[in-house]
This record gives structure tokens, sequence and C-alpha cells, in this order.
């Protein structure tokens, strides 16, 4: 189909929720190209909103995939599904979670990880209903994420809000403590925000807030959905700061494209008993096959390192370039911030 036609078809019947989107749409990519409808090539930088950290049409992951779905795409968690078994096994070999519950959705995952926080405070009785999150964070467009989300301009058109989320200016940790009291169920929190402009959490500010939590009992949750799965040269953003979370949330690069969230926890947070939380698709077959493919081309292809490396060479290039104020980031998460000139 030609571009115009797209765009026409699009206008007419699907709902924007983007703005004006560029003028192109992509067909096909290989490694770090893209195609677009008149076969022209794209150097592409976005991997899909960090989600394609593979690149594109990666040959083994794309035989992972194939090979599942002629077997079989989808069953529902009321039966066994051996490759959400070993996804779950292989994702708390490689972290500090001993257990997993898949989702579909950076949000859903988040959505996931409150409740459970919620029920670990709900069955202990502590009285503990709050969340804490920090302001200029992106969690999620559900209305428990977005309320978390510390953005007012996301929250307005959807007021009524859920109750119960108070918000924390980042690297402050007496303004955190002031904000927390007996009512604290848990603390959500980005150790690099990511769609606020790659600000990074300061470690000894997250190390403060982390013993605070553990003194209280208070959930710490760490949103890993863009720092994870090697994006920041280390396969989890936490290993950087010296602590495990109690919680921690992934999606976006865990599917290579295939949508697919996960909530991890440690057994002691492990609060949903059967019939407190569940998913139609979430954790499928097919999903999980591709999780567990990400994660063996990753270790395979020493992709964590290869981030690291090639983020640190960016880094110091980016430092020389005329035009750039300052650059932030760790690994590939990397935020420029540019001089642009005033207009003439
Ligand atoms: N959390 C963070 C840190 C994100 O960057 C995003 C998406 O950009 C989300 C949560 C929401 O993920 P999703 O768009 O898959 O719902």
């Amino acid at each position: 189909m030609e571009l115009e036609n797209i765009i026409k078809l699009d206008k007419k019947h699907y709902m924007n929720t983007f703005g004006d989107r560029m003028p192109v749409s992509f067909t096909r990519g290989q490694g770090m190209f893209l195609y677009n409808t008149k076969g022209e090539k794209y150097t592409d930088f976005f991997a899909g909103i960090a989600v394609n950290a593979l690149g594109y049409s990666h040959p083994e992951f794309v035989s992972a995939l194939k090979e599942q779905i002629e077997k079989i795409i989808h069953t529902s968690s009321l039966y066994y599904i051996e490759n959400q078994a070993k996804l779950a096994e292989m994702i708390s070999k490689i972290s500090c979670c001993d257990k997993v519950f898949f989702a579909n959705s950076g949000a859903e995952a988040n959505e996931g990880a409150i409740k459970l926080a919620k029920m670990y405070q709900y069955k202990k009785e502590s009285g503990r209903t709050e969340i804490i999150s920090l302001i200029n964070s992106f969690h999620g467009r559900t209305l428990a994420t977005l309320t978390a989300t510390g953005q007012e301009k996301f929250h307005k058109p959807f007021y009524p809000l859920p109750e119960g989320f108070k918000y924390a200016p980042l690297n402050d940790f007496e303004a955190f403590a002031n904000t927390a009291s007996n009512k604290t169920a848990a603390v959500i929190v980005e150790l690099i925000q990511g769609e606020g402009g790659v600000i990074e959490a300061d470690r000894e500010y997250i190390k403060k807030v982390y013993d605070f939590c553990h003194e209280n009992d208070i959930v710490f949750i760490v949103d890993e959905i863009q720092t994870g799965i090697g994006r920041t040269g280390k396969m989890f953003a936490y290993e950087h700061f010296g602590i495990e979370p109690d919680v921690f949330t992934l999606a976006k690069a865990l599917g290579g494209g295939v949508p697919i969230g996960a909530v991890c926890a440690k057994d002691k947070y492990c609060a949903f008993s059967p019939g407190d939380h569940g998913t139609t698709f979430g954790g499928n077959p097919l999903a999980t096959a591709a999780g567990l493919s990400v994660l063996s081309i990753i270790k395979k292809e020493q992709l964590v390192e290869n981030a690291e490396k090639q983020g640190a060479y960016l880094i110091s290039q980016l430092q020389k370039t005329d035009g750039v104020k300052a650059v932030r980031g760790k690994g590939l998460m990397i935020g420029a911030e540019l001089e642009i000139a005033p207009k003439q």
C-alpha cells in the first residue's frame, strides 16, 4: 500500500493519540536498518521505543518465533506453560527475584507491582495503603500507573484519579522522608528516568530511600521497563546502585517486539493468592518463547557488555561534540542536551 493511502485510512479510522506522526511507514527491517514503503533505507536510532534490542529480523529470534507459532501460540494460564515456567526461571537466575508474573505491557506490569505491594501490606494488616512515586517519572497509561506518573500533564483530563498516591522530588532524601508516613505501602522509582529526559537518580539517595523502606517494611519497587534487559550496560539498572529491589518490573526489550511485561519479586513479597490477580494473554507460549530467545541471544552475543562499550564510546564522542551542552545516562540509555541556536 502506498504511504498516502495508509495515511488516509489511518486518519479516517485510527484514534489519533500520537498527533501528526512522521510521514513514513516501514515494511521491513534488517539489523539496524529499516525500509519504508518505497524500499528506502533508514538507520534506526529509535529501536521501537527501547524494544528492538536485537535489531530487526535476527535470524535465531525469527526461527524461535516461527517454530513456536507452528506449535502453539496461546493456551491460557489455566494450564501449565513450559515456556512461561522456563522464562520465569531464567529471569530469577539472572536477577535478585525469586518469582515472576507475566503481563502484556509495561503499564500492566507496573499495575501488577502496585497491586502486589498493596496485597503484601493488606495481608500483613499493616494499614499501609499509599504509594510514593517521584516527580518527573513515567510509569504507564492505565489509571493507577498514570497516577503514579509524577507529571501533571498526564493527570489533568482523568480527574478524579485513584486515591493514595504521593509524590516526592528525585534526589532529595529529606523531602522523600517527609512525604513518607505510617500509611506508605510502597515506593516506585525509575533509577534513570526515561520519558522524563534521561535523568539519573543519585546512588547515595537511592541507597538512603532503600534503607528507609526496609527499616519501615515499605515495598521498594524499581521500574526497569526502559532500563532493564541490558540497556544501561548491566542486565538491570539496579546493579549500578548496589541494591536489590523487593519488586521490579520489565517489558519493552524482554519480548524483542512481541508484547510482554513482567512483575518480578522476592519470595517475601509474593503476596498474591489464586484469584487476586490474573491475565488472559500474559506470558502465553508465544510471548514467553520470545522472551526466552531474547535472553539467550543477549547472553550468547554479549549484548549487555556491548551496550556498555558502545555507550561509553558514544558518550565520550557526544561530550566532544559542538552544540551538545550536557550528556547523561548509562550504557546505551543516553540523553544529550543540545544548545538550540536562537531563531533568526
Ligand atoms: N515505565 C517506563 C519507565 C516506561 O518508559 C514506559 C513506557 O515508555 C512504561 C512504564 C509503560 O510501558 P508500556 O508503554 O509498555 O505500557
